[in-house]
């Protein structure tokens, strides 16, 4: 394990607080230790208060925050005498800690303190570094756990068995931390959970820290159980892939049993397909998580599909008598419900790794911590067995009342226009203009978005997980299939398509008009539509909302201008072949309209240039072009976009088959 310090970075932080953003962003910076918002670090200063008075303040990692990229304001300061009191009461319930926690700051507006708050006011060290360490995990994760850390760490660790994050732990750590500490302790193991380390400087700690994983990963090496990829059997990348379109069969079952859509992201790499083909998955994969931590982000246990190619119904019928039936507690029997009865992973022998969420950052949340949970369970599983928590543990995680409490607070929808959470789109044309602008009002509308356009510029349009940019030729029919293969791959099927992508060719009148010319202009304008629609009819048919199409006409179509022919013609050949998918998929529950824009400027045809010389042209000044209408108002490419994305809404959810003007009003149109 790599020490991160740097003597010369650390010289730029100069105080206490700062010291300890500094140090946690090391922690943070290394995934074996801390993975998305994982882990969390303090440290106690002395401080005077507005009347002049002393007190210690316990500064500890606020919830929202990751350690990579912490800032000072990511701490919350309690007051440690009022933790320190605390932890010595026998009982406080999750609802009375959280209020203790937050009505003791000092700061209004500081984030809500860690639930492990009164953990890190209890231990006697100005810093208190805390992960959730992959290789300290895959030890304590074994049927010997607790002798193997004692062997190898002695008197340099307490080791606390496992007892759930919260107040409890706290309690425990209360009570058998001061009784175990010596003088050569540094650290601390919490069993199925992780480690503490702790110093009188941000470095003392870390280094510590550095120092007790980098001894958890040398043991693991001289049990040669630290490098696994070798130690079972490879499925190369190159056998059988499932279909794609399975993994859309898929997200429409689940989605129909939760009642909302969600997406599905495959990933497909060496590591999940050997691990999928492990010949203990059967038994090693449905253990349970590693840590309690991973309880929270992971939700569930991974769901093994082995059927999945061929049976979707199996691994559905599985997957509905364990989530209804797991809702009682292993303990008791008694019933409760589940907030969130999402599963979350899928390994498939030839899927390799599926993982699910309300979003695509949920899933890859999801990918990535399990990516790491299969490195534990290998290396826990060469040292002789992989013990997770028991099942009452792992339940209680599950069911607990903080982490119920915040899924109902985010269970919230956000008022004003459509909500498409869940959701995936597709967009042709995207790269500008009204392609572009669908592509923002998608996103801005929760939507998972697919981009395509020839222009490679699509594929870095944005930098962000819900947006994938395809560079695609829309009438090489082999490129659409390829693109609609990524979709289900990537975000597990598709909801919406926008069909904007076409040229408009200078005028030309039809005693000029080439065939060449002609036929170019069909080529994009319809015929790309329509291999389109044909292979995306049976993902849009699986759509969990129904699917919804936009075709972007034009004012051409009711009202057609000379020298526009092979456009014109395009255009209301689409218009009619919409008229008639509506006809055909409506008992699909496929909803298809068509937008008539006219003279949105703000686009790439429309150069300064070009609109200068087409305002000369009827005596007109440039604005009174531009709004040359019977509203007289300008129309932008936002306007159309947004009015395209309200139409997949709920707003437009009983309307098919409709031709909708955005040109200000068109006395030629009406
Ligand atoms: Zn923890």
């Amino acid at each position: 394990m790599q020490n991160l310090w740097n003597e010369h970075d650390a010289q730029a932080f100069d105080n206490d607080l700062d010291m300890r953003v500094y140090s946690s962003r090391l922690l943070g910076q290394d995934k074996s230790l801390v993975l998305h918002g994982g882990g969390n670090t303090s440290v106690k200063i002395e401080q005077e208060n507005i009347l002049g008075e002393k007190e210690s303040i316990l500064y500890v990692k606020g919830s929202g925050w990751d350690l990579e990229t912490i800032e000072a304001e990511g701490y919350a300061p309690v007051k440690l005498n009022h933790l320190l009191k605390l932890s010595q009461l026998d009982v406080l319930s999750d609802a009375q800690m959280v209020n203790e926690l937050k009505t003791n700051m000092t700061l209004a507006s500081a984030p809500g303190p860690s639930v492990e708050t009164i953990l890190h006011a209890l231990l006697p060290y100005k810093y208190v570094d805390h992960t959730h360490s992959d290789a300290v995990v895959s030890i304590t994760n074994t049927t010997n756990g607790k002798e193997r850390i004692q062997s190898i760490y002695g008197n340099k660790v307490v080791v606390i068995p496992y007892v759930m994050p919260g107040f409890d732990l706290s309690r425990i750590c209360a009570e058998l931390f001061p009784k175990e500490v010596t003088n050569e302790t540094i650290g601390m193991v919490l069993m199925n959970h992780g480690i503490f380390s702790f110093g009188d400087s941000a470095k003392e700690s870390y280094d510590r820290m550095i120092q007790l994983v980098s001894m958890a990963e040398d043991y693991l090496d001289q049990q040669r159980a630290l490098e696994v990829e070798s130690t079972y059997i490879n499925t190369s990348l190159e056998s059988e892939n499932i279909s794609a379109i399975h993994i859309a069969r898929l997200r429409n079952e689940i989605s129909a049993h939760l009642h909302y859509p969600v997406i599905l992201h495959q990933q497909r790499t060496p590591q999940t397909l050997a691990f999928a083909n492990h010949p203990q998955i059967a038994h090693i994969s449905q253990q349970g998580p590693a840590t309690p931590d991973h309880v929270i982000r992971t939700k569930q246990f991974p769901m093994l599909g082995a059927e999945l190619n061929s049976s979707i119904n199996s691994y559905i019928s599985n997957y509905q008598s364990y989530f209804t039936a797991g809702a009682k507690t292993p303990h008791d029997g008694q019933q409760k419900t589940m907030l969130d009865p999402l599963p979350r992973i899928i390994l498939d022998q030839k899927a390799g790794m599926i993982t699910m969420g309300k979003s695509i950052k949920d899933a890859e949340i999801v990918a990535d911590i399990y990516q790491h949970t299969i490195d534990i369970i290998l290396r826990a599983t060469q040292l002789g067995g992989f013990q997770a928590l028991p099942s009452q543990d792992i339940f209680d995680v599950e069911y607990w009342e903080l982490e119920q409490a915040k899924l109902k607070k985010s269970s919230k929808s956000s008022a004003g226009s459509s909500d498409f959470s869940g959701e995936i789109a597709l967009v042709t044309g995207a790269v500008t203009g009204i392609g572009k602008a669908c592509v923002d009002s998608l996103l801005t509308r929760g939507a998972c978005v697919v981009a395509l356009d020839i222009l490679p510029e699509i594929e870095s349009l944005y930098q962000r997980s819900d947006y994938l940019g395809i560079c695609c030729d829309v009438t090489d029919e082999d490129a659409i299939i390829e693109a609609l293969d990524k979709t289900l791959r990537h975000f597990g099927g598709l909801d919406m398509l926008i069909l904007n992508a076409g040229i408009f060719p200078g005028g030309c009148r039809i005693e000029e008009l080439s065939l060449k010319d002609w036929r170019r202009v069909m080529d994009i304008n319809l015929d790309a539509n329509v291999s389109l629609l044909s292979k995306a009819h049976p993902l849009l048919k699986l759509a969990p909302n129904g699917g919804r199409i936009i075709a972007m006409g034009s004012k051409n179509v009711p009202a057609p201008g000379p020298g526009a022919a092979a456009y014109s013609s395009a255009k209301a050949a689409l218009n009619q072949l919409a008229r008639v998918a509506a006809l055909e998929w409506g008992k699909d529950n496929i909803r298809i309209n068509t937008l008539h824009p006219n003279a949105v400027f703000d686009t790439a045809i429309w150069t300064p240039e070009v609109l200068a010389a087409r305002a000369e042209h009827y005596g007109m000044t440039i604005e009174a072009y531009k709004t040359n209408n019977l509203l007289k108002t300008e129309i932008t490419s936002k306007d159309v976009a947004e009015l395209a994305a309200e139409m997949c809404g709920s707003l437009f959810a009983k309307t098919t088959a409709a031709q909708v003007p955005i040109d200000g009003g068109n006395d030629r149109v009406i």
